[in-house]
């Protein structure tokens, strides 16, 4: 039986970072994806993610993001391909949208630089922006995009070039544990390792039973459209955004490796999935719909012709918080999952966070936020 310091199952936007993290370290790592590497089955494709530092969603992320830009940019560096381009960030809502409060709280806290930009210097600055009164935007220059897939594929290359073993099209169907090692079960055969990292994504809740009713995937749809300015969309004109309106909340991307304009609504019509494997991955005229009249009352300018549409998915959490913890009931099997619809930035400090629980049991990265029995007071089993 092949044996294995540590396999890591789910080579997607975090696994392929973990895999990464512990071959470059020296560990004897096995990397198992069910699907193709990558493949768009999952939560990190679709060209392009967000990255952006003044962290709405509580400012104790800021660190976190602070050394994922460092690794993001010791990657480039390592397979020499710019995998994350800087457009800026802006987070719109009222001045008392969660939104708007979160990110000039996160970027006061941690002195990131930062305006506060009324409607019509946002329009003179960016003019893909339609905005008007009330809404007001934080900008943070360092905001940007990474390319997903690209992002995937440098970690996978930079691994393999570390000697991890990564095999494609093998799922991972059980496992047991022999009171020292673990046994894996998988749809080609059976592996012992020491230690066990689960970043299987959206399927993550039908792995870990004790984790079912904290994770919850859920249908997102994402569009692309051709701009009727195609000049105020590119990378230069037009920085990514977050932004709270009575329509819900969206965020949207520049031009970049397709020619649209993309954008899409967090928890889009609010669908929640049991089996990800199973979903609906078509688009319908509904899904498009809600996507057109955000487009037409806010972004005048990119509201042309449609040129694709694609499901993908989150996975969220009762709180929105990363679940990164040990696995209640065997300690060597590591778990990060319910990202909630914006971990990929974080994907190269996660990868080192799990490669620092695989080989030491602990990190001195502070990841207290992201403990899985805040959602339990009893023992989770
Ligand atoms: C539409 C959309 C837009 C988003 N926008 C942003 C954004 O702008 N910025 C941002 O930071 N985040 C964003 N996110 C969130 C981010 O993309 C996810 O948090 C991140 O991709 C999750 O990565 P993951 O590794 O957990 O999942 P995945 O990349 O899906 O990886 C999980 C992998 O595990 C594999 N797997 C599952 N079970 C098994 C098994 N039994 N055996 C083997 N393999 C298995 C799956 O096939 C999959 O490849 C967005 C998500 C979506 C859907």
């Amino acid at each position: 039986m092949e044996t294995y310091d540590v396999i890591v199952v789910g080579v997607g936007g975090m696994g392929s970072a973990a895999v990464y993290h512990l071959a470059r370290r020296g560990v004897r790592v096995l990397g198992l994806e069910q699907y193709d590497i990558p493949h768009n089955q999952g939560s990190s494709h679709g060209l392009s993610r967000i990255i952006r530092l003044a962290y709405f969603e509580h400012p104790s992320y800021v660190p976190l993001l602070q050394r994922a830009y460092a690794l993001w940019w010791a990657l480039e560096h390592e397979v020499q391909e710019r995998l994350l381009l800087v457009t800026g960030s802006l987070d719109i809502g009222t001045a008392d949208s969660p939104i708007l409060r979160g990110a000039v709280q996160a970027a006061q806290l941690h002195h990131l630089v930062h305006e506060v930009l009324e409607p019509a210097a946002i329009r003179r600055r960016f003019p893909g922006y339609g905005l008007h009164e009330p809404l007001l935007g934080l900008y943070q220059p360092q905001g940007g995009l990474l390319v997903a897939e690209r992002c995937i594929v440098a970690h996978v290359q930079a691994a393999l070039n570390h000697g991890a073993v990564i095999h494609g099209r093998e799922a991972m169907t059980g496992w047991e544990s022999d009171g020292v090692d673990l046994v894996l079960h998988t749809s080609r055969g059976v592996y012992r390792t020491r230690r066990l990292v689960l970043t299987a994504g959206a399927w993550t809740h039908r792995l870990v039973a004790a984790y079912r009713d904290m994770l919850q995937p859920e249908r997102q749809v994402l569009i692309w459209m051709q701009p009727r300015v195609p000049a105020h969309f590119q990378p230069a004109m037009f920085p990514v955004f977050n932004m709270a309106v009575e329509e819900g909340t969206f965020y949207g991307l520049p031009i970049y490796g397709s020619p649209g304009f993309k954008f899409g609504r967090w928890h889009h019509l609010e669908q929640a999935v049991d089996d990800p494997t199973s979903m609906d991955r078509a688009c319908h005229p509904e899904d498009e719909a809600v996507l057109r009249a955000f487009a037409r009352r806010y972004f005048p300018d990119g509201d042309g012709p449609t040129l694709s549409m694609q499901t993908c998915l989150f996975t969220n959490t009762p709180d929105t918080h990363f679940v990164i913890d040990a696995h209640p009931a065997y300690p060597n099997v590591f778990i990060a999952g319910g990202f909630s619809g914006h971990g990929f930035k974080f994907c190269s400090v996660v990868g080192e966070i799990l490669a620092d629980l695989a080989q030491e049991g602990s990190t001195s990265h502070d990841i207290a936020l992201f403990q899985a029995a805040r959602f339990h007071k009893r023992a989770l089993v």
